[in-house]
């Protein structure tokens, strides 16, 4: 079917939803998109003027219980040297990064059992009474409800947690047969439920990946409502069985994200560090097509090399003093600015 593509636009940014058909065209299309920025850009300004966010990303250990056939630090990768953070290292990353004026710590990791509820809650436990003033956000995969009310009870009030694909037959080829979609959907419900902000999202181009996958995974978040969405271009890593696919495009990952903005006008979304190793200018076009938020890497150095989840990851050299400044640039030269605040979603009235 074939559609006025402009009309398509304006009709999405009026009413914030298109029909399967509508919205298939608009994704395989690939006349320019330039109608489309602008009125994400438009929309975002709308709401978060010219704001980005800065989440101090910690990447505190690359060990993982799960094998996903596409990440770099999957279990069976024998190839890495495998390294955990103490508390002690994660809030000294947390000390720098408050002085660099970060209010929002992502602790990310592996799925990695030394890490307790217990110990888990701890360390929220910690940079929250350190640091009162910040926003904790746990990114550390699948747990049951009960462990996730006492991270929340502990402190931390936002999760991120990727559902990766919406649907089921192509989820299973990503993934080894233990895990599931229903699982990850049941996560990220619980999450919603005990009162997290919660980021969902999916990687563009992943293997298998089809026009009608993409439409669901809109679907799902539409049923979802998540405060955050983060998408990045699917990049292979040498070491896993998807070494030998393409790479997610910039171009479909740019008009995503500025459909993602259309859809959801108030949400937090990432240009991230996938879509900068994709392009070397891939986060200023991300921010221009509606992304408002970026996550610099607080980890430190000796480690940012061993958390590759795909290859030729970028930023894993310079240190966090560094990545702020060039951040900083490269958001200024976008025509943004970097807020130093903990940045809360806006809610609609
Ligand atoms: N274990 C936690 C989880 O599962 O949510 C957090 C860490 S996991 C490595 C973080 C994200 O990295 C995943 O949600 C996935 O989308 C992304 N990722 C992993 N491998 C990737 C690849 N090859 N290309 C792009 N993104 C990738």
């Amino acid at each position: 079917m074939h559609f006025d593509k402009s009309k398509l636009v304006q009709k999405l940014f009026e009413t914030r939803d298109l029909s399967d058909e509508e919205l298939r065209f608009l994704i395989e299309n690939n006349e320019s998109d330039e109608r489309l920025f602008a009125l994400s850009d438009k929309k975002r300004r709308e709401i978060y003027g010219d704001e980005v966010y800065l989440r101090g990303l910690i990447e505190f250990t690359n060990i993982c219980k799960n094998d996903c056939l596409y990440c770099g630090i999957r279990r069976s990768n024998k190839n890495i040297t495998r390294y955990r953070m103490s508390s002690q290292q994660i809030l000294k990353c947390c000390e720098l990064g408050h002085a660099l004026g970060y209010r929002t710590f992502v602790l990310q990791g592996g799925e990695d059992s030394f890490y307790t509820d217990d110990i888990i809650c701890e360390i929220v436990g910690s940079v929250k009474s350190a640091y009162p003033d910040c926003a904790v956000t746990l990114s550390i995969g699948e747990k049951s409800r009960e462990s996730y009310q006492r991270y929340y009870n502990a402190g931390a009030e936002r999760y991120l947690l990727r559902h990766e694909t919406a649907s089921p037959g192509h989820y299973a080829r990503l993934h080894p047969s233990e895990m599931s979609i229903e699982n990850r959907k049941r996560c990220l419900f619980d999450l919603k439920e005990i009162g997290f902000q919660v980021g969902a999202g999916f990687m563009v181009g992943s293997p298998y990946q089809s026009t009608e996958n993409i439409i669901d995974d809109l679907r799902f978040l539409q049923q979802l409502r998540p405060e955050m969405i983060g998408i990045g271009p699917f990049i292979s890593h040498k070491d896993t069985p998807f070494s030998g696919f393409e790479n997610g495009t910039l171009e479909l990952t740019l008009r995503l994200l500025a459909i993602l903005r259309l859809c959801f006008p108030f949400a937090l979304i990432p240009s991230t560090t996938a879509l900068g190793t994709v392009d070397p200018k891939g986060r200023e076009k991300g921010l221009r097509a509606g992304a408002n938020v970026i996550m610099p890497n607080l980890s430190p150095t000796e480690v940012r090399d061993k958390y590759m989840l795909y290859d030729n990851k970028i930023c894993t050299g310079d240190n966090a003093e560094e990545c702020r400044g060039c951040l900083e640039r490269r958001v200024k030269a976008a025509g943004y600015s970097i807020v130093t605040s903990k940045g809360d979603a806006r809610k609609e009235e």
